[in-house]
């Protein structure tokens, strides 16, 4: 799980010239700032640390993030690990997010971490309300990714840019104010598998995968349908084959949606227990964080119990036995899959551990602890509207049929 220690200087000598920081910008929403700035409240000040590493801007060299089979633009995140708060805004800018900050709570003395920019338009800040579940108390949500022309309902202005599948239309990324570089970085991570997925053509573009999932559903309910209809060997062992294909797409398609928590939470934990990643408050509310994206993520994945259950007593019918074998492996691919999951947030959580820092367990727990610190927790409802934002519909809608193709009862 995770890189080794040593990728960071692995790939700068592979990385040549600069480029033009571009980026563009909105006319910002008329929000009267009711916080107090107080450099005392910093845990990091804002110019604390080095410069963002600005002639990786436009670089591309896809890696493995070691979370789930997740592929990433290693520079874009490397440029960041080690600058300040300030100047991790500035590169974000120079790839291209429009970067906004939302407000926090009246009265209340923050570090100046976004001092830089500004405030979200109307427009933005209405998704921040409707995300945070109309809390605008700004306790809970700690930030925003989105494609803002590929959110459902997307009111594109005249001359805007459309949704587009193959390139990154006008990602935004929405911080509160009070919050710091970490979940700046959190947030940049799911730009940068999107921009991986999207436009790297090195790893398999959602709508691949869609066309994939669509193509092995059909395969397994015309594998079944034509066993049904006459039972032989050949249809038994196209459907073993075409099951074992569509669990797989299943398990790759449910790594794209909800388990991105988990991944980057998982990823920026690796990083800094590692000494890699810096300027950044550390809580332990990122391993509580992963649990929720993991629990949405293992609900999504298919009971195909039944399927195999059916396999093997046709297997034990007809006395197929050589197939056996095959049907184990499917039933196994879920449960590995779960104990990788379960094993991440294990192995963050320990990580933490060593470093002193206590891994809240309930609810409850996670919101005395939180008080305190400078980092709120997401409340489960902004965790959730969080994750919805990041999920593209019409793979969760490919990702839905598949399920129910998987767990339909299967007739004998
Ligand atoms: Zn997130």
């Amino acid at each position: 799980m995770g890189m080794p220690r040593t990728f960071i200087a692995l790939f700068l000598g592979t990385l040549l010239s600069a480029c033009t920081p571009g980026g563009g910008s909105e006319k910002p929403a008329e929000v009267r700032k009711g916080t107090i700035e107080d450099l005392n409240r910093c845990a990091h000040k804002p110019n604390e640390g080095s410069d963002a590493l600005m002639t990786l801007v436009g670089k591309s060299q896809i890696v493995d993030s070691g979370f789930f089979g997740k592929k990433m633009n290693l520079p874009d995140l490397a440029a960041v690990l080690d600058a300040s708060a300030e100047s991790t805004i500035r590169y974000a800018k120079a790839i291209g997010l429009n970067v906004f900050k939302t407000p926090y709570k009246e009265g209340e003395r923050i570090c100046p971490t976004f001092a830089s920019i500004d405030y979200a338009p109307e427009r933005l800040q209405a998704i921040w309300t409707e995300a945070s579940g109309g809390d605008t108390s700004g306790g809970t949500l700690l930030g925003l990714y989105f494609d803002y022309p590929c959110l459902p309902n997307a009111k594109v202005p005249a001359g805007g840019k459309r949704c587009s599948n193959s390139k990154v239309a006008e990602p935004v990324v929405l911080v509160t104010e009070a919050t710091d570089k970490w979940t700046l970085v959190h947030e940049m991570m799911h730009h940068n598998f999107k921009k991986t997925t999207k436009e790297s053509g090195e790893a398999k573009s959602d709508n691949t995968l869609l066309a994939e999932l669509t193509k092995a559903a059909d395969a397994v309910e015309k594998a079944k349908a034509d066993y049904t209809a006459l039972e032989n060997r050949q249809d038994l062992e196209t459907l073993i084959l075409n099951l074992k294909l569509a669990i797989s797409l299943a398990l790759e398609a449910v790594s794209r949606g909800k388990l991105e928590e988990t991944a980057i939470e998982g990823l920026l934990i690796d990083l800094w227990t590692s000494d890699q990643l810096h300027h950044v408050v550390t809580t332990g509310s990122s391993v509580w964080y992963m649990g929720v994206g993991a629990d949405a993520a293992v609900q999504q994945i298919p009971d195909i119990k039944p399927y195999t259950d059916f396999i093997r007593a046709e297997i034990e019918e007809h006395f197929w036995n050589e197939y056996t074998p095959q049907v184990n492996e499917i039933d196994a691919m879920p449960v590995a899959f779960k104990a990788n999951i379960q094993q991440a947030i294990k192995t963050a959580g320990e990580k933490l551990k060593e470093r002193g820092i206590a891994i809240p367990q309930e609810r409850g727990a996670e919101r005395r602890m939180m008080t305190s610190a400078t980092q709120a927790p997401p409340s489960q409802a902004a965790g959730e509207a969080h994750m919805k934002n990041h999920e593209n519909p019409a793979l969760e809608n490919a990702k839905k049929r598949l399920v129910r193709v998987l767990t339909a009862p299967v007739k004998h």
